[in-house]
This record gives C-alpha cells, sequence and structure tokens, in this order.
C-alpha cells in the first residue's frame, strides 16, 4: 500500500518508533530510522529490516535537541530517498518530579526532545510534502497529550502542545494533499515505560510483575499494554488515502484510559 513512498521515524531503534517503522516497511515504504544505541545493532537492524520487506533502510543519528541535526536528517533522508512523503515525530522522552523540585535542564530537555523537535521536523519536511501536494505527518503524543497525571509537568505540558502544533500544521494544510494528526497512546512496554515499573516496584518492594499490573490498573481499564504494532497498524492507516480528511486529529490508543 505504500510502495514508492517514503517515511522518516524519529526514535525508531526501540519501542514504539520502531513498531512504526517496521509496520510502514511491511506495507513497502522506503524508511529512515533514527534514534540512538549501538552503531552496530542499528546497521544489522537496518540490514534485516531492508531484507525482510524488501524496502531500502537508511539511518541518521540525529539527536532530536538539536534543531541543526533534525535540518541535516532530513535533508539526508531526501538524498537518500528522493523526497520525504511521511513523517513520524516519534522521539520522545519522560522526566518524573514534582513540579517544585523538577530539574530545570530536564525540563528544556523534555520539551526540546518532545515538542520542538516536532516542530523542527515538520518545519524542515513540509516544504518537499507541499511543493509535492502530497504528505503525512504522524505526531505521537499520549494520552498525557489530552489529561494529565501528577509529577510528570514537562511531559504533560510537551505532550498538550504536541496536540495544539498538530491541529495549527492541519489548518495550515487543509486545502492541500498533506495531511498532520496525532497519535495518543496509552501504556505501551517500551523501555521508556519499564523504567518507570522499576521506579514502582522499588519504591513498594513489589516485583516487577506486580509492579506493571499496578501501574496498568491505575490508569488503563483494559489492564493490557497498547503494543508498538497496534500503533504501528493506526500510523498506516493515518498513511492511506483513506485517511486524506482526517485532519488535526488526536487519536487515542489507549486501553479506555480517557474513557472515565
Ligand atoms: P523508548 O525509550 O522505547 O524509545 C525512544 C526512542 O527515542 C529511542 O529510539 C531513543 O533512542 C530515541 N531518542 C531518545 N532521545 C532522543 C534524541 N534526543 N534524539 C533522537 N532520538 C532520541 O520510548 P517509547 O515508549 O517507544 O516512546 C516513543 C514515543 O511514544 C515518545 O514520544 C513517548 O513519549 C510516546 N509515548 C510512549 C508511551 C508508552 O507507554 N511507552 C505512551 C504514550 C506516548
Amino acid at each position: 500500500m505504500l510502495k514508492g513512498k517514503s517515511a522518516i521515524v524519529t526514535g525508531s531503534t526501540s519501542g514504539i518508533g520502531l513498531g512504526i517503522a517496521r509496520c510502514l516497511a511491511a506495507q513497502g515504504a522506503d524508511v529512515l530510522l533514527n534514534g540512538f544505541g549501538d552503531r552496530g545493532e542499528i546497521a544489522a537492524l537496518c540490514e534485516s529490516l531492508g531484507r525482510e520487506f524488501g524496502v531500502r533502510v537508511a539511518y541518521d543519528g540525529a539527536d532530536m535537541s538539536k534543531p541543526a541535526e533534525i535540518k541535516a536528517m532530513v535533508a539526508n533522508a531526501e538524498q537518500a530517498f528522493g523526497k520525504v512523503d511521511i513523517l513520524v515525530n516519534n522521539a520522545g522522552i519522560q522526566h518524573v518530579a514534582p513540579v517544585e523540585d523538577f530539574p530545570e535542564d530536564a525540563w528544556e530537555r523534555v520539551i526540546s526532545i518532545n515538542l520542538s523537535a516536532v516542530f523542527y521536523g515538520t518545519r524542515y519536511a513540509l516544504p518537499g510534502m507541499k511543493a509535492r501536494n502530497w504528505g503525512r505527518i504522524i505526531n505521537i503524543a499520549s494520552a498525557h497529550g489530552l489529561v494529565a497525571s501528577a509529577n510528570k509537568s514537562a511531559y504533560v505540558a510537551a505532550k498538550h502542545g504536541v496536540v495544539g502544533l498538530t491541529k495549527t500544521v492541519a489548518l495550515e494544510t487543509a486545502l492541500t494533499n498533506v495531511t498532520c494528526n496525532a497519535i495518543c497512546p496509552g501504556w505501551v512496554l517500551t523501555p521508556l515505560v519499564q523504567k518507570q515499573i522499576d521506579a514502582l516496584a522499588e519504591k513498594n518492594g513489589w516485583s516487577n510483575e506486580q509492579a506493571g499490573r499496578e501501574l496498568l490498573r491505575e490508569k488503563q481499564p483494559s489492564e493490557t499494554f497498547v503494543t508498538p504494532e497496534q500503533l504501528g497498524e493506526l500510523a498506516v492507516f493515518l498513511s492511506s488515502e483513506a485517511a486524506s480528511n482526517m485532519r488535526g486529529a488526536a487519536i487515542n490508543m489507549d486501553g479506555g484510559w480517557l474513557a472515565r
């Protein structure tokens, strides 16, 4: 379905981004991976993805807190594939602390990677999409883009900002074949969430399993994790022609988190 299209997925060496990159590649899209990790493992990942799905897979290690590197990443993808049709702004980090104790540098880092990088990626990829009159910008926000939790001030502020930015870009592209939407996942079992499970287990003297169950029970009525593959299939749908009039939406896939 996406043969001939090319995508950038930021933060795709792990977790949700990798799940989305796999699903886009499975539909025939060429993919540029981004994110941190062991260079050898990333090279092997690119090779195996390319072989499995018969697509071109490139890698750019741009740090999403550095606008010049984001600009160079978009140029790199345009050079590798000739164009960028799909931009998935996914890279993100978390920091948990009460607002009065929140380290200033953690605030700056969360805002720059989780929010400003979405602006910069969009800023640099959109002109090419508009020139070709086709594009999909998919921002990975969070249930925390729509509701808050205590002790996550920077993350909640950044993700609400992503939802607002998504709506603005959707309005600015409304007369074109470029769409911009946000996906708002609930809990997904990735390294980002495992750290929070570890902290809960340590604080309460729980096993890893019990901490995972309690984390889910507090927020996610399904009491099961959303998976990167499920989110990847949603990204595929948003990339399809069927989704051409979804614009500025913030779609929650959250096991019922926002239903109560
Ligand atoms: P993860 O920690 O598994 O993966 C994060 C990815 O981002 C990795 O590839 C990492 O290398 C990359 N990354 C981190 N900092 C970077 C930087 N400065 N520059 C470039 N790449 C960087 O996390 P995840 O859970 O897969 O999260 C992915 C996105 O989904 C994030 O935006 C996160 O906020 C969002 N999200 C996650 C959950 C969840 O429950 N896991 C829920 C809602 C939203």
